[in-house]
């Protein structure tokens, strides 16, 4: 029998509000750190993209964070890059009505995000960079976060941001509660945990390699002429599709390119300011733009339903880099393509990629590309405003990205802590929650110790 978000504790009135927006059932990963997380416990998740992590550590804190005074958030979220950490509070804002959730990042300005700070956030989703600036400008104060979340820990090293991150951890509340996910557990993640985190529970989902189930694998060689005629004939046949570059420029060209070619396509990298980026994101959730052309650091994240495919226009990094690019499709279970373009001097790289990640598939040409048997997750529906290539309008349905009903109206509920935290660990200030409901008191019946000094391990395919 497979639990219900009630049984891992969870309260009523959260359980509603979450059934509300589509969400009934919990992941495996939410089923396997909720309940600990609810119990003040260190959690460590491995778990691989689009399979649920937000709400894995987005509930226990929703319903264990307490109303903050004026620039003194009481939970914190890091997130590697701004969209990401946009994404992040938007989810939460979808069942979290009464819980003030604040979002900064930088390359926007400051006035806004130190007004709301002033104002009182109660959960904080954060970039480290902008984080500590606003930090040195006393905009705010971390000394009562009691509970932090790292997300996507393994990128915000790959990104250089763990100094950050660790000048910050030092900062907040003796000894919060962490919540730490990421793809990977190894490395400089490891030592994170090793330093910040203590007995905590480590549930690792799902094996590293791809689901091959799922996703449709395909390796092609191509000469430089061709790349961009496969593109065109993947996105065509798939719909929105997200292409990967090395380097900025290169995305730049190859949005450019494709457009010359009648596809609505756009880039989106670092380099662009803030807004345009945000923008440039919503059009494509929208399905005004069919193809998204990111860098590896500006796609990190990025969380829209329904991507049909992703092609490798250059070859990723490493093998982890490719299971990051490639997960942004097939999310949630759904089924996706993702094609590599290999030239001649990238097989014996690509070979020793597969091998890593015990892909099979053969590096074959773009003619058995066969495009007619890809499964697409697309609906057909018309978009106004955005003809394609042949004057027509793209079939690319509107992708609201959480896919569910977002009506604040239905969110009026009141999420009540357990109140078993304050059992348990000392809070550095005595506020109450303003929720109140009382607790379902499930977790208190659990023997004291079990799943405690010793990692549970969770895996499976
Ligand atoms: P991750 O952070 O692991 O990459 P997300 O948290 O972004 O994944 O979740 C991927 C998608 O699955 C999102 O659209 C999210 O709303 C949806 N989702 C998460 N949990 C559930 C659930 N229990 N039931 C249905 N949909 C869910
Ligand atoms: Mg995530």
């Amino acid at each position: 029998m497979s639990t219900t978000f009630a049984q891992l504790g969870v309260p009523d009135s959260l359980c509603r509000a979450l059934e509300r927006n589509g969400i009934h059932k919990p992941f495996e990963i939410q089923a396997a750190t909720i309940a600990d997380a609810l119990d003040g416990q260190d959690i460590c998740g491995r778990a691989p993209t689009g399979s649920g992590k937000t709400l894995a550590f987005g509930i226990p804190l929703v319903v264990n964070t307490s109303q903050a005074n004026p620039k003194r958030p009481r939970a914190l979220i890091l997130a590697p890059t701004r969209e990401l950490a946009d994404q992040i509070a938007v989810e939460l804002r979808t069942f979290a009505a009464q819980t003030r959730v604040g979002v900064v990042y930088g390359g926007v300005s400051y006035g806004n995000q130190i007004k709301r700070l002033k104002q009182g956030v109660d959960i904080l989703v954060a970039c480290p960079g902008r984080l500590e600036d606003l930090i040195g400008q006393n905009a705010v104060n971390l000394c009562e976060v009691d509970q932090v979340v790292i997300d996507e820990a393994d990128r915000m090293a790959d990104m250089g941001f763990l100094p950050s991150v660790r000048r910050i951890l030092d900062q907040t509340a003796d000894r919060p509660q962490t919540l730490l996910f990421s793809a990977t557990l190894d490395g400089d993640v490891a030592k994170l945990t090793r330093d910040y985190q203590h007995n905590p529970a480590t549930h690792e989902i799902g094996d590293t390699r791809p689901d091959v189930t799922a996703v449709d694998h395909r390796f092609l060689t191509v000469d430089k002429t061709e790349r961009i005629g496969v593109c065109v004939d993947v996105i065509t046949a798939t719909g929105s599709t997200i292409l990967f570059c090395r380097t900025r420029h290169g995305s730049d060209r190859l949005a450019r390119q494709l457009t010359q070619r009648g596809i609505n396509a756009a880039a989106i990298h670092g380099g662009h300011a803030q807004n345009r980026r945000t923008r440039t994101l919503q059009q494509f959730i929208d399905g005004r733009i069919e193809a998204l052309v990111a860098t590896d650091v500006a796609a990190r994240g990025i969380h829209v339903d329904e991507v049909a495919s992703v092609i490798h226009f250059d070859p990723p990094e490493d093998h982890k880099a490719y299971l990051h690019r490639s997960g942004r499709t097939a999310r949630a279970g759904q089924s996706g393509l993702v094609v590599s373009l290999i030239q001649s001097d990238q097989v014996g790289d690509t070979k020793r990629m597969q091998r890593q990640l015990g892909l099979e598939q053969p590096i074959t040409s773009p003619n058995r590309l066969s495009l007619d048997t890809v499964r697409t997750n697309r609906p057909k529906q018309q978009v106004p405003d955005a003809p394609n290539r042949n004057g027509q309008k793209p079939a690319g349905q509107s992708r609201n990205h959480r896919g569910r009903s977002n009506s604040n109206s239905d969110n009026r509920n009141g999420h009540k802590p357990t109140g078993r935290r304050q059992d348990k660990r000392k809070r550095s200030n005595t506020n109450s929650n303003r929720n109140g409901h009382s607790p379902t008191g499930r977790r208190q019946d659990r023997p004291q110790g079990q799943n405690r000094n010793k990692a549970s391990r969770t895996r499976a395919k």
